[in-house]
């Protein structure tokens, strides 16, 4: 692995990215950077948010900029002023050892008066919006005739987002460029054009897919009905107290409504999307980071290339239309080594299109069942006694207070206290989810047709079985599965501890198996092991599939319990 004194940056660059911690150049750096500080070769990097894009192009960016020259050389043309301000928060952070370097951000939704007076200060590298860019060079406040690199960052959103024209505008006012870097997550044909009409044998480098890279995604889905996704987005957001997470939606509309439904209903949320103003973007987004909020919910466009550490959940409301997409949003979780989860609500019809993407990610996804309400409650209370016992109380007066609380709580038992505490806490939980239905969609299971005895599958429903201890059973109470008692019992090293759950765990191992509920006998789930019941004719389908396979790193275990 190479350093970044090999790379070849000079000396004050790689202090700065050391003062930041990084170490060795990402896959993306590695290739791009020795390209990209020739300053005369055209550069094709295919290569998403998180891999370390900016700073490819930051670093040799900066590295030949001449700081003795007071007027624009570089200019990096980005779709939202979000982005803007992340990679001018980046290029400051770079440069901060080299002194006389100046770079701007100019993006549109703010006074333009002031970015014409940053300009005149004499900047050498110019961040900016198309649609600003454009407004700024028709009013000649700025000088593109001595830029020699531009930047196109996350081009194929610009295109995407409308702005076609105004790139080839900047790049036709561009004349005298030594070179163009090109940055996009995708290759349409579009670009292709805009490449072959504006750049010249350009070097192309594709670094993976972040998720392809990214094992620390754990992707899940949960199927429901159109109109359960509200109530199951709920659900998966109860069932994950400590959640820090995105929500993304389909359309403006939606990201609004259910931020402002959610919110009435207690929640940490904001929108973001197009149709805010830049003010509250900003608060939105500030808010967000600093977590005040402890969800957000946004549309692509304007979520797009936003870097906000720490992400535990992505939670796709619905799935998006474009399948690549499904990469940009679940690459916001499992960042610097940090593992994440994505979890969609889809639709049975959408299960399709679910296998698609999981053959883009190459990640396998795991069909999971939507809490019950039981669940969720059960959830919440172990969350909010852990938070009890962990509350610092170190700093409070508290013992000054004592004497009248022991007088006040003097007839009352600890029991009773801790059951009045709870209650504050619980009461809405178990209020709201007293009689919360399954909003699972189940496949019915194959019925015995008596007259042929051919197996029926009938269509899928909700709620057709509920699981009710270790049997299942129909709504009349009867048991069902066609293997006539013969079981044999598969002992796992997986369990409670492993952050299953008993109907999860079960649609985990019938997902990796690819068998069906009918299969299944008694479970028995321990903190570190479980044992399971399973028709004999397809057990060892079902170790063949299962055993020896990861689960979060760790390699699962199953085989035959009495072999034990
Ligand atoms: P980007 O793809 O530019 O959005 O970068 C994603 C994140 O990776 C940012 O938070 C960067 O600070 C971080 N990063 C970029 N390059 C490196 C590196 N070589 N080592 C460690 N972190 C990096």
């Amino acid at each position: 692995m190479m350093t970044f004194e090999e790379i070849g940056i000079e000396e004050r660059l790689v202090k700065a990215v050391t003062d930041l911690g990084y170490v060795n150049p990402t896959p993306i750096q590695e290739k791009a950077i020795p390209v990209l500080l020739s300053g005369t070769k055209d550069f094709i990097g295919l290569a998403q948010t998180g891999t370390g894009k900016t700073a490819a192009f930051g670093l040799p960016l900066l590295d030949l900029i001449d700081v003795a020259a007071r007027h624009p050389q570089a200019l990096v043309v980005c779709p939202t002023r979000e982005l803007c301000l992340q990679i001018v928060s980046e290029l400051e952070l770079f440069k901060k050892y080299m002194t006389g370097m100046s770079v701007v951000a100019v993006y549109g939704g703010t006074s333009i008066g002031l970015q014409i007076r940053d300009l005149k200060k004499g900047v050498q590298v110019v961040v900016a919006t198309p649609g600003r860019l454009i407004d700024l060079i028709e009013r000649k406040a700025i000088n593109l005739e001595q830029i020699k690199y531009v930047v196109l960052d996350e081009a194929d959103e610009m295109l995407n987002m409308g702005f076609q024209d105004d790139i080839e505008f900047i790049l036709q006012n561009t004349p005298k460029r030594d070179s163009t870097w090109l940055f996009s997550a995708t290759m349409p044909q579009e670009i292709r054009r805009v490449s072959k009409k504006y750049m010249n044998q350009p070097v192309e480098v594709t670094v993976g897919k972040m998720n392809t890279a990214n094992k620390n995604i754990d992707h899940q889905f949960y199927v429901t009905n159109a109109q359960h996704r509200y109530e199951s987005l709920k659900r998966l957001i109860d069932f994950n107290p400590g959640i820090y997470g995105i929500i993304f939606t389909r359309t403006k509309l939606d990201a609004q409504q259910i931020a402002d439904k959610l919110t009435r209903e207690g929640y940490d949320i904001d929108a973001l999307h197009g149709d805010l103003t830049q003010g509250q973007r900003d608060k939105v987004m500030g808010d967000f980071r600093d977590r005040s909020l402890q969800l957000l919910i946004a549309t692509d466009v304007a979520a797009r290339g936003i870097d906000v550490k720490d992400i535990t959940h992505v939670i796709n409301y619905e799935l998006p239309d474009d399948i690549e997409v499904y990469t940009h949003r679940s690459g916001r979780t499992g960042r610097a080594g940090n593992t994440g989860i994505c979890m969609s609500i889809v639709h049975s019809r959408e299960i399709g299109r679910l296998r698609q993407i999981e053959r883009i990610v190459q990640a396998p996804f795991h069909k999971l069942e939507i809490p019950t309400g039981k669940d969720v409650c059960r959830k919440q209370f172990f969350h909010f006694m852990d938070k009890l016992l962990q509350t610092d109380i170190s700093h409070g007066d508290y013992e000054t207070y004592m004497p009248t609380l022991s007088e006040k709580f003097a007839d009352i038992s600890k029991e009773e206290v801790l059951k009045r505490v709870a209650a504050m806490e619980f009461d809405r939980f178990l209020k709201y989810y007293e009689n919360a239905e399954d909003l699972n969609v189940r496949e019915r299971p194959i019925q015995r047709d008596r007259e042929s005895g051919r197996g029926v599958r009938t269509s899928p429903t909700t709620n057709r079985f509920q699981q009710e201890g270790d049997t299942r059973r129909d709504t009349r109470g009867r048991t069902f599965g066609g293997n006539n008692g013969e079981f044999q019992r598969l002992f796992v090293n997986l369990g409670t501890k492993d952050g299953f759950y008993k109907a999860s765990f079960l649609q985990f191992i019938l997902d990796m198996s690819e068998l069906n509920k009918e299969s299944l006998g008694k479970v028995d789930m321990k903190e570190m092991n479980s044992w399971v019941e399973v028709d004999r004719r397809v057990a060892t389908q079902m170790i063949q599939s299962i055993d020896g396979k990861k689960y979060k790193g760790r390699r699962i275990r199953m085989n035959d319990a009495n072999s034990r």
